[in-house]
């Protein structure tokens, strides 16, 4: 749990200010798709959390802590899947940066040649997993044990309960492109891997795990 980003740790859990103006990632993902993904979905799961956390011993609680704690248990799936869907989304919005379009650098991007035979190699299978991921989750560059590796996940669900540490997260549920692609969900995160990584996020994530 050390490992991860501390995203916040405040009660109650407050909505992540984004990072950039709801217009910066404009044109790849547009401002009206930020406002409602930031301003609806992602504050829903906020608000949702507190709504269900006030009295329980998970009041008081950090998102990480609370999602560990209620994941896999079926008499908390309300609760996790809310808890993990802020988690995810303030990951989110700190895996994107306006105008990046740029390459990683120092040890993620030696790593990323190694493991991955290449940049453009990695951005295929992150695009592939995230397209690939059936219904409603998530893409993700992961570290697990000593690789890194692009995993999916479904719904709500988080690396870090499988012990994987993430470095980089794509929202592929529907509400995160439909505005601005549609169905097209590949060109969606063909477009987000091209110009909107993070990459020195996705590298300070490496060197804390
Ligand atoms: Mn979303």
């Amino acid at each position: 749990m050390a490992t991860l980003a501390a995203l916040e740790t405040a009660t109650p859990h407050a909505l992540l200010r984004l990072p950039y103006p709801e217009d910066a990632l404009a044109p790849i993902i547009s401002a009206r798709t930020v406002g409602f993904h930031h301003g609806k979905h992602h504050k829903g799961y906020v608000d949702k959390v507190n709504e269900l956390v006030a009295g329980t011993e998970f009041e008081g609680q950090a998102l990480e802590r609370i999602v560990m704690a209620t994941s896999g248990k079926p008499d908390k799936t309300e609760l996790f899947n809310n808890a993990a869907q802020a988690w995810n989304h303030a990951f989110y919005w700190r895996s994107l940066k306006p105008k990046s379009g740029g390459k990683p650098g120092g040890a993620l991007a030696d790593r990323i040649e190694a493991e991955f035979g290449g940049l453009d190699a990695f951005k295929k299978k992150l695009v592939t997993t995230s397209v690939k991921q059936f219904g409603s989750g998530w893409g993700w560059l992961v570290v697990d044990g000593d690789s890194l590796k692009v995993v999916g996940t479904a719904n709500a669900e988080v690396p870090f309960t499988r012990g994987q540490t993430p470095l980089l997260t794509i929202d592929v549920w529907e509400h995160a492109y439909y505005l601005d692609y549609q169905n097209r969900r590949a060109d969606y995160a063909q477009a987000v891997v091209d110009k909107l990584l993070n990459w020195e996020f996705a590298a300070e994530n490496l060197a804390r795990s």
